[in-house]
Parts: C-alpha cells; sequence; structure tokens
C-alpha cells in the first residue's frame, strides 16, 4: 500500500504494527542490549541492539518510506550519520561539497576526513558549474539545498544528471526541508541525510540523524558500517523520533505560515537590509525549489543594518530564545557568525555572506502575532 505523506508519518507504508505488539498503538521501545537466541543457528530477528533493535528498525521503515527510499539507517545524530557515510570513502577519493554547509560537516570534513586523505573542494553549488571539477577520484557531490544559513537553493535534478553520467553518488542533506517539503531520491540523488534532531523530532528534545539510500548496494556497505563503528540510535531516542515524527506534517505546515508571515513582516522593517527566504518570488532560489519541493520551509535569514541593531536584537529578545539549532515548535534566532559557523575560517565565512549583520530564524508554531511582536519590541529596545 502506498499511502499519503500524513498517514506514512504516523504508520510508513507498513499498518500490520498495530496487530503485533498486543496491538500496542504506540510502539513498544525494545529497551534491551541483547536478544536470546531460540536456537544454535537461529535468530529471531535480532542479536544485539548496537547491530538492530525492533524499535530503531520501526522508525527507519517509517524514515524511509517518507523519503521514498530503499532503506533508512537511524544514528546518534547527524554528525554519526555523515560520520558513518564518510566511511564508505577511501584515502585518496576526492568530494565537491557545497560551500555553504552546516558548520560541523565542515569541521569534519576539514578536521577529520582530510586527515584521512579525502580531499574536497567546497564549491557554491547553487550558482557554479560542478563539473569541470570532476576528476578521475571524484567519488560524490555533497550538498544542502537550502543552505545553512544562506539558504541559497541548488537544483538537484540537474546535478543528477551529472553525477549519473560521471557513476559517482550525489548525497543531499535534506534537513531544512524534510522529507514532508523535499524528496531528493526522488529526484535522482543516491542518499539523504537529515539531522533527525531538527523538523522530525521537532521538539528541541532529542539528538539523532539519518541516512537513506535508494539501492541494496549502499544499505548493506551502511549497515555494516554502522554495526562496526556502533553510532545506532537508542531505542528510547528512536521511540521519542517515532512520536516526534507523527506531527511532521502539521508542523511543517503551520512553521511554514509563520515563516511567511514573518519574512514578510521583516521586508516593511526600516532597520532590516535582507531577508532571505526560499519562499519569497525574489529570492534567487524561488523558482527551483517550487520546482523541487512542495514548500519552502520555515527557516529564514536577515540582514540588519549594522552589528549593534544584530546584537540589540539577540540580547531583547523576551520570548524567542537565543539558541542554536532549528526546526522544533519553539522559534530560536542564532547568529551564525559566532554559533553555528564559529569554526569556518573568517574569508571564508565572509565569501559566503555570513556577516556581523546577519541573523537566523527557525520559525516554530507560536501564535504568529507574538513574535512579530517580540522581534518589533527587540528591534526598538
Ligand atoms: C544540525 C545539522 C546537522 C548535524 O546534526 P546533529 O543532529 O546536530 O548532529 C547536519 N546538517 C544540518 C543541515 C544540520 O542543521
Amino acid at each position: 500500500m502506498n499511502y499519503k505523506i500524513n498517514t506514512r508519518c504516523l504508520y510508513g507504508n507498513n499498518t500490520t504494527s498495530s496487530k503485533e505488539h498486543f496491538g500496542a498503538i504506540s510502539y513498544p521501545i525494545y529497551q534491551t542490549a541483547t536478544f536470546a537466541h531460540p536456537s544454535v543457528g537461529n535468530s529471531t530477528g535480532y542479536d544485539y541492539t548496537r547491530a538492530q533493535n525492533p524499535t530503531r528498525e520501526q522508525l527507519e521503515k517509517i524514515l524511509c518510506s517518507l523519503e521514498q527510499g530503499y532503506d533508512a539507517l537511524a544514528f546518534s545524530s547527524g554528525m554519526a550519520a555523515i560520520t558513518a557515510l564518510m566511511e564508505l570513502f577511501q584515502p585518496g577519493d576526492h568530494i565537491i561539497a557545497g560551500n555553504d554547509l552546516y558548520g560541523g560537516t565542515i569541521r569534519l570534513f576539514q578536521s577529520i576526513n582530510m586527515k584521512n586523505q579525502i580531499s574536497f573542494d567546497f564549491i557554491d553549488t547553487s550558482k557554479e558549474d560542478v563539473e569541470p571539477y570532476i576528476r578521475p577520484q571524484t567519488k560524490a557531490i555533497y550538498i544542502e539545498t537550502p543552505t545553512n544559513p544562506m539558504m541559497n537553493v541548488t537544483d538537484i535534478a540537474k546535478i543528477a544528471t551529472i553525477t549519473k553520467q560521471h557513476g559517482i553518488l550525489l548525497i543531499v542533506d535534506n534537513t531544512f526541508l524534510s522529507p514532508y517539503f523535499q524528496n531528493p531520491l526522488t529526484l535522482g540523488a543516491d542518499i539523504v541525510i537529515h539531522s533527525g534532531t531538527k523538523f522530525i523530532g521537532g521538539h528541541n528534545d532529542t539528538i539523532a540523524g539519518f541516512l537513506v539510500v535508494n539501492n541494496a548496494e549502499l544499505s548493506e556497505q551502511l549497515h555494516y558500517i554502522t554495526k562496526t563503528v556502533g553510532s545506532g540510535l537508542a531505542p528510547f531516542d528512536c521511540w521519542l523520533i517515532i512520536r516526534g515524527l507523527k506531527t511532521l506534517g502539521i508542523r511543517m505546515e503551520r512553521q511554514q505560515e509563520n515563516a511567511f508571515a514573518i519574512a514578510n513582516w521583516l521586508l516593511t522593517h526600516p532597520r532590516v537590509k535582507n531577508v532571505y527566504y526560499p519562499g519569497l518570488p525574489n529570492h534567487p532560489g524561488y523558482e527551483i525549489c517550487k520546482k523541487q519541493a512542495t514548500g519552502f520551509g520555515s527557516m529564514l535569514t536577515f540582514q540588519v543594518d549594522s552589528p549593534e541593531t544584530a546584537l540589540r536584537i539577540l540580547r531583547s529578545v523576551k520570548l524567542i530564545p537565543f539558541a542554536e539549532s532549528l526546526g522544533g515548535v519553539e522559534t530560536l534566532i542564532t547568529y551564525p557568525m559566532t554559533q553555528t559557523h564559529s569554526d569556518i575560517p573568517q574569508d571564508q565565512r565572509e565569501k559566503t555572506g555570513i556577516t556581523d549583520t546577519i541573523l537566523r530564524l527557525s520559525v516554530g508554531i507560536e501564535d504568529v502575532d507574538d513574535l512579530i511582536a517580540d522581534l518589533k519590541q527587540a528591534f526598538e529596545e
């Protein structure tokens, strides 16, 4: 059965689980490290939770159905997912990556993967042609769209045509739009990454990550890596994410609605110089985002007239916490320069536009009038 997206948020494509587990509607938490074997050479399907656990498997099935993949794997964080993914590569391999990626991803690439002789070119995949960067050693193109925090949009299908021609992988970090609004595998990507901490969990209470793949070979390789390095998500955290996912659709819709209202209000404020939200028709990524996604999400970045204004807003917001992370029901404001992107060298940061006048909002589900009133008083404070 192929259910529609809001139904899949609850059940995946499998409604038989409520007929198992004594009819439990909420999937049970299998809080066990190990499983007894019925006899020598036989297994219940589960041996040891590092390798697999029923609660984790249930979550993986739901996420796989949301991304329309072949298989999904759940990790103890988004970074654990990306770390496992990078074990697919060998010393000498080359990867082309976006230059405006999540700061932690760039840190992993530059501090750990480069030490292991994997090399990178960081380019603006929303504007530059990737093909000239492909060499015989190139194994993958790694992108985010829209990016963090500048909301640059890359055409996934266009890059997928190139990766297919060259027989290399297209990897897409889909955290910002969530599987509710965008499904890169259906556009030709091979691997999708999520920080499950963000929209998927949705409540700012659990750290998790995912890889979703489009074929059996990648699935097998990544299960082997995960079981070997031991970074799978713990059963209780799997249950929290299963619970969070049930409301993914209604959260995404409400958060997006609030984001539109805030973006339009910011545009009218005299101290706002720029609003970067892909849902605004004059945003350079608007048309591509509209073509490849069913929504624009609830992340928006704006530029104010001076660093003093930026600091005043951060000091004066009363309702909106000044905190890292994103995607949850609570609206959060961040200062990318000193928070998420503090490890990125200044020249590189400024090249992507991340200056001391840039603020990022992850818009939540509050009453939008309260959010706008809070921002308004913070500008004026
Ligand atoms: C947060 C984030 C990550 C890392 O995920 P964690 O769950 O914090 O480890 C990766 N990519 C993007 C786009 C993110 O926002």
